[in-house]
């Protein structure tokens, strides 16, 4: 794809926006209030706002390789206070997805330097070291999905101002389009 075809697909998309609402920039421009806070992995496949078809403002969105919620990453705690303490989200939801990458990784050893350390991220609430592990790679990604939701109850932003704030567990099945509701651990 060309840099011409990104100019000529913005251009459409303001086109058919404006057939609807003449004003919906000037608006949009007013500010953001989205309900959801939405954390899901880079994957190219999985864009939360187009397979949920929910306009601009409707969700705060932090992205990174396998979904990771890490009380240590700087750049994931201030998306998450950001959300909560300016942005009043009433719903956090983290979406991890079929056939990911970045679980796929974590389970079958990548030596890459640059990978190594986000990936043990990953690896290290999986039980891939497990001789007996018998989980294909879309239940591991759910197991990770699992872990990132008892990551967020434990931490401590979501502790201190996520008081009412559900947080909500979803896997995408990239093989259908289908998004399932998964059960949050206790
Ligand atoms: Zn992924």
């Amino acid at each position: 794809m060309e840099m011409f075809e990104l100019t000529k697909n913005n251009e459409d998309f303001i086109r058919k926006i404006k057939e609807n609402d003449p004003n919906y920039f000037e608006k949009l421009k007013q500010g953001q209030t989205p309900e959801f806070f939405v954390i899901a992995c880079s994957d190219s496949r999985v864009s939360p706002s187009i397979i949920t078809q929910l306009p601009l403002g409707a969700m705060f969105i932090h992205r990174n390789i396998g979904n990771q919620v890490d009380a240590n990453d700087e750049s994931f705690t201030a998306s998450l206070y950001y959300a909560l303490v300016h942005l009043k989200v009433k719903k956090i939801v983290i979406k991890g997805h079929t056939d990911c990458g970045g679980v796929r990784a974590a389970w079958s050893g990548v030596e890459d330097i640059e990978l190594v350390g986000w990936l043990n991220k990953i690896r290290v609430n999986l039980p891939v070291d497990d001789q007996h592990c018998k989980l294909t790679l879309d239940e591991l990604g759910k197991e990770n999905l699992l872990n990132q939701i008892t990551n967020l109850k434990n931490h401590p932003v979501y502790k201190k101002y996520g008081k009412n704030v559900d947080i909500l567990g979803a896997l995408f099945h990239v093989e259908s389009g289908e998004l399932e509701w998964v059960t949050s651990p206790n």
